[in-house]
């Protein structure tokens, strides 16, 4: 089951569901359904596994 997450876009505002398998952790670089610019997308679990994820432009 793969958890989707509201993240909102660091260039246009939008709110982007994003949907990530369960071993996703770390960082990956994901491009915006909005704007199609880079988002550098950390994610990192609980104790749960429940997903906490942040994001940053990719330079
Ligand atoms: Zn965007």
């Amino acid at each position: 089951m793969q958890d989707e997450v509201e993240v909102c876009c660091p260039y246009c505002g939008e709110t982007v569901a994003l949907v990530i398998d369960p071993e996703t952790s770390g960082t990956f670089v994901q491009d915006c359904d909005v704007c199609c610019n880079p988002w550098a997308v950390t994610v990192e679990r609980d104790a749960d596994g429940d997903p906490y994820l942040s994001v940053e432009r990719a330079q």
